[in-house]
């Protein structure tokens, strides 16, 4: 397995990988980053010794920007690609105009630097698995695994000794950083993330590799770290909610709560961190978890 591509989001190294498995038909990549790192992408490749046109498939985790922001830009570009992504998140891709709205009331202004366009997916460029399939990509196989818990239509795949966890296993920055949780609008599911956890402990690979950022061995210790991270960031917010807190009090609540947690396990970490998941981002997630929970409970 060749190492990551560092895209270098937001000029930042170590936030935004992309990562490339060899076929015996062309090349694979898992997650393409945004658009606003395509160059990035291509320098990548160039330095595996690859050029774009070399590849082939396109194996999405899940189609949040900073994961899928590319697919439609690079299928204009390589027409003998294709696009593979979970059913629930298919329709996003071939219309992305919903989950650009929704991300430009996030971001605003910054829309373009931080993820320039998001193309549409054509639907005969694509192919639609549920979780669970295998997938043959010339003579490399690969068994995608439905994950859901970070988002509602994620999908983690396993190839040989190499496993793909997208968002679901977690961010994590540097080998002595415990995984933390990226949990961010709109599908944070608590316990579905803990079903999907339970699945890839028991997964029979070598090596995580993750999106943010890098390749780590499967250790039953990195399952541990997620779920610990997990439990701890989503009482600290269920916490806050409970004494009353407004959201931006939760906000600077939890934005403490992991500058210090981080900052025990690296100086450099939690700015890093905040590119790859800015904790108001997790705070609003885990906010809308609890208040639908709350809901649901009547
Ligand atoms: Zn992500």
């Amino acid at each position: 397995m060749s190492p990551p591509i560092d895209l270098e989001f937001q000029g930042v190294p170590g936030v935004i990988a992309a990562h490339v498995i060899a076929t015996t038909d062309g090349l694979a990549l898992v997650d393409t980053g945004p658009a606003s790192t395509l160059p990035a992408l291509q320098a990548g490749l160039g330095q595996l010794g690859a050029r774009l046109e070399d590849v082939r498939h396109i194996l999405l985790t899940h189609i949040h920007l900073d994961h899928a922001g590319a697919a439609g830009t690079l299928l204009a570009q390589l027409p003998q690609a294709r696009v593979y992504v979970q059913a629930r998140g298919a329709a996003h891709l071939q219309a992305p105009e919903r989950l650009m709205a929704s991300a430009a009331q996030i971001y605003g202004d910054e829309m373009d630097t931080l993820w320039g366009e998001m193309r549409p997916v054509p639907a005969d460029r694509m192919t639609v698995l549920q979780g669970g399939e295998t997938v043959r990509l010339g003579d490399t196989e690969v068994r995608a695994l439905y994950t859901p818990g970070h988002a509602v239509h994620h999908l983690a795949y396993h190839v040989g000794a190499d496993l793909f966890v997208g968002d679901v296993g977690g961010i994590r920055l540097a080998e002595g950083q415990s995984a933390r949780p990226p949990t961010p609008p709109p599908d944070i599911d608590l316990p579905a993330w803990a079903t999907s956890i339970a699945l890839l402990r028991g997964v029979p690979a070598d090596t995580l590799h993750l999106t943010h950022f890098g390749s780590y061995r499967q250790e039953q210790a990195h399952w541990d770290g997620l779920e610990r991270n997990l439990a701890a960031d989503s009482e600290v917010v269920r916490r806050a909610l409970e004494s009353g807190q407004d959201l931006p009090a939760v906000t600077d609540t939890f934005t403490e709560h992991l500058r210090v947690a981080l900052a025990a396990e690296g100086p450099e970490l939690p700015e890093r961190f905040a590119h790859a998941c800015p904790p108001w981002m997790s705070v609003q997630g885990l906010a809308r978890y609890w208040t639908r929970a709350a809901v649901r409970r009547g």
